[in-house]
């Protein structure tokens, strides 16, 4: 399967820094040859999107309205995110459930509105350390994964990509083994084969947590990681094409 990168700038950037990082990441395109993608803060879609024409970069968003259109103040439709090229949403990140107290059932609700509307969601999972210390890491994931899958047709769950990010990891530094995060990527397989048979081995499932050009490797070796979501890493040209290039070498 080609592997995807996928860059989730979080709250970062202005609309110098997203010039300059945009520019160092054009320069490096010629070598790359997985898919590619950023998550940018929904006020640099427009800057972003026509940074990125005529590239293969493709555009995200770091989350999306479950609501179709109507009274939602500061909230942002899928089809406002269609109009400035965006084909992915991150849904779901886990500080999105954290600090905005988005449920399952919010998350499956954002997912079926994406999906609905022609977005790609990249479905957010993950354990947290108290989680993982109490062995309960499989549990949380598989119901988190279960609430998605149960509100989706069969159709619509091929359309997904999926991100397991063990919250622990994110931004501390700190990471399973390639083989923990592969027992994991194994379960999740294991639901979507269940649930849809042979096309939920078509779906991919990133790995999100400190993915760095000096672990990408480890990761991106196993059989059921395709592809990474990036937090800290993409605000840096060097290392996020350091990483393409490493899923590039790995399609
Ligand atoms: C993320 O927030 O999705 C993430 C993976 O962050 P980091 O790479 O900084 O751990």
């Amino acid at each position: 399967m080609r592997k995807l990168i996928v860059g989730n700038w979080k709250m970062n950037g202005s609309l110098a820094v997203n010039a300059e990082l945009l520019a160092g990441i054009r320069q490096g395109l010629h070598k790359v040859q997985c898919d590619l993608g950023v998550c940018v803060p929904f006020p640099y879609l427009a800057q972003c999107q026509i940074l990125l024409e005529g590239t293969s970069v493709v555009l995200g968003a770091q989350d999306v309205s479950s609501h179709a259109v109507g009274a939602y103040t500061g909230q942002v439709s899928t089809r406002m995110l269609l109009d400035f090229g965006c084909r992915f949403a991150i849904v779901g990140h886990s500080e999105r459930r954290e600090f905005c107290g988005e449920t399952d059932e919010v998350v499956a609700d954002k997912v079926q509105r994406a999906l609905a509307g022609g977005l790609t969601p990249i479905v957010c999972v993950g354990e947290t350390l108290e989680n993982k210390e109490d062995g309960r890491t499989q549990e949380i994931v598989g119901r988190q994964i279960d609430a998605v899958l149960r509100v989706l047709e069969d159709a619509e769950i091929a359309g997904l990509v999926v991100a397991y990010e063990p919250v622990w990891a994110i931004g501390t530094g700190k990471t399973p083994t390639p083989e923990m995060a592969q027992e994991v990527h194994a379960m999740i397989r294991t639901q979507l084969v269940g649930r849809i048979g042979d096309a939920g081995k078509g779906v991919r499932i990133l790995y999100g947590g400190s993915m760095k050009p000096s672990n990408a490797a480890g990761f991106l070796d196993m059989t059921d990681i395709d592809g990474g979501l990036i937090g800290g890493a993409a605000l840096k040209a060097a290392d996020f094409l350091a990483i393409a290039s490493v899923a590039s070498a790995r399609n």
